[in-house]
């Protein structure tokens, strides 16, 4: 039988073939532990009429693992000189679609409709370019189409910010942009070794499934995401500071703003990272009315 893409004598046998050097300046560190892929691919839960989208397929080592539980893959590589290497390492596999684009230019709305997706589950998967990790995630958790769920490997640091709880030192505008949409959890950490070649950092494959679209409903997202910024703009302060330092700061903000924390059950001295979802949403609404 033949060896999976993932196992080392595989991975550097097509590297080999191909004369292919890993290219820093697009993220590529290709997974090589068979393991680690098995996890990210229970942590998805794909079932076999679901579809699967992958960022970054690389040489297929992820990407062959979703073709064997889900309905249809269809992965994203910016890289054209891995697509021959992809059609060859996958051509067993006939629910696979390799597009060569860039993801940060793809509207994925545009693709679900054009691929007549509509009310399929589909779940994203993927061991993402570290050098984009955010953009890439906050444009699948913005996007129209509700992705039922997003398995994916990034920076472990990323990762801690992603999945933080209020109080905890990691708990920022990341965390509440993520939450406000997603459930998140950290299914395992994984070790720099377990890629050719080894990033820097050692990473984490975080899980976050959507939630019900009105547990957060915010009215205003905008001002929302304003506020949010400005609570968290500067570390060391406080968040009464932080908001003066949006608002001007006059004794008038001061005394407005100590009452709307008062309705939001927030102490004066409080800093952003103690302020959960919740409240940041009722504070997001009483600030407009006085502000
Ligand atoms: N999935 C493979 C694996 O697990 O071994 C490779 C993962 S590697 C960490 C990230 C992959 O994302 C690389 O193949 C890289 O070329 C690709 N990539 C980088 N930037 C991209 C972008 N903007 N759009 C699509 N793919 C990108």
């Amino acid at each position: 039988s033949r060896l999976s893409i993932s196992d080392p004598i595989r991975t550097n046998d097509i590297m080999r073939k191909y004369k292919l050097r890993a290219k820093k300046s697009l993220g590529q560190n290709f997974l090589t532990n068979e393991k680690v892929l098995d996890d990210i691919v229970d942590a998805s839960g794909l079932q076999s009429d679901e579809i699967a989208i992958e960022i970054g397929p690389g040489i297929g080592a992820l990407t062959e693992k979703l073709a064997q539980v889900a309905e249809q893959v269809y992965a994203f590589e910016i890289d054209e000189t891995l697509i021959p290497i992809l059609e060859d390492t996958l051509s067993y596999y006939d629910n696979i679609e390799v597009f060569n684009e860039d993801i940060l230019k793809v509207d994925l709305d545009e693709f679900v409709k054009e691929h007549s997706l509509e009310g399929k589950t589909i779940k994203v998967v993927a061991n993402l370019p570290y050098y984009i990790t955010t953009p890439i995630m906050l444009n699948l958790i913005n996007s129209d189409y509700p992705f039922q769920s997003l398995v994916l490997m990034m920076q472990k640091e990323v990762a801690e910010r992603v999945t933080a709880d209020p109080g905890h030192r990691e708990y920022g505008s990341l965390t509440i942009a993520v939450q406000t949409k997603m459930t998140a959890r950290i299914d395992r950490i994984v070790s720099a070794k377990s890629f050719i070649p080894r990033p820097k950092v050692d990473s984490a494959v975080a899980v976050l499934d959507r939630i019900p679209s009105d547990k957060y409903d915010i009215e205003d997202p905008e001002y929302f995401h304003k506020l949010i910024r400005s609570s968290f703009a500067h570390k060391r302060k406080n968040l009464m500071n932080n908001l003066l330092n949006w608002q001007g700061r006059t004794d008038e903000n001061r005394s407005k703003i100590k009452i709307v924390f008062d309705k939001c059950n927030i102490a004066e001295n409080a800093r952003g990272e103690q302020v959960s979802i919740e409240q940041f949403k009722q504070l997001s609404v009483e600030l407009k009315k006085v502000m």
